[in-house]
């Protein structure tokens, strides 16, 4: 059964947070209906969201669900897959959402030229209609499927991450800003921001 639908007004302040409507934000909206259906919206930091790519997708849940970047309850995996889980603090319970291979049909060979063509900036009016059309045309399907043809729901895979630290700044003895604490190093027994350790550890071939 299809979860609620977010509504056409809430899917427009999805886009103007983005910037622009396109299938990967598409694809975020769904699944973030799918969270939304069994989890609610995130107030606090009671949903945490682990989201295995950083691309348009990711904005549609951080704006929709609550779990953003900031907050701390949402974590990015760099595997560059369109997988989202969801984990509920108050009642332990998890989904992972991963998009169908065919979720967002694969591309035909005219649609492949085109995107070729439109990163070496050498696309006519024409051409830019086209490639705007198919994208639009994408986008539509996305919104209009059946949830269970977009995602599968599979169990959550390793441990629950912890709750966002709250961490004392130390001073860095070299630019002297303050630094989370766990972001510190140390070299030859003084306290380092990240970037001047690294800084120092190239001058010095450490
Ligand atoms: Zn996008
Ligand atoms: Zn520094």
């Amino acid at each position: 059964m299809n979860p609620k639908p977010v509504s056409p007004e809430l899917i427009k302040a999805t886009i103007n947070f983005h910037g622009h409507s396109c299938p990967g934000l598409a694809i975020g909206i769904r699944a973030s209906e799918l969270a939304m259906d069994r989890f609610g919206r995130s107030l606090d930091e009671e949903i945490v969201a682990i989201v295995e790519t950083d691309m348009c997708a990711v904005d549609a849940i951080q704006f929709l669900t609550g779990c953003t970047f900031g907050k701390g309850n949402l974590i990015h995996l760099d595997y560059g897959k369109s997988a989202f889980t969801f984990h509920s603090r108050l009642d332990g319970k998890s989904i992972r959402i991963v998009a169908r291979p065919n979720a967002i049909a694969d591309p035909d060979d005219d649609l492949i030229a085109l995107r070729t063509k439109k990163l070496k900036k050498e696309l006519s009016v024409s051409e830019q209609k086209r490639l705007k059309k198919a994208t639009a045309e994408r986008t539509k399907q996305i919104m209009e499927a059946d949830i269970d043809k977009l995602f599968d729901i599979k169990p959550s895979q390793g441990p629950v991450p912890r709750k966002a630290r709250v961490l004392e700044s130390l001073i860095c003895r070299e630019c002297g800003e303050a630094t989370m604490e766990s972001r510190t190093r140390r070299l030859f027994g003084q306290t380092l921001c990240t970037s001047c350790f690294e800084t120092l550890e190239n001058r010095f071939k450490i």
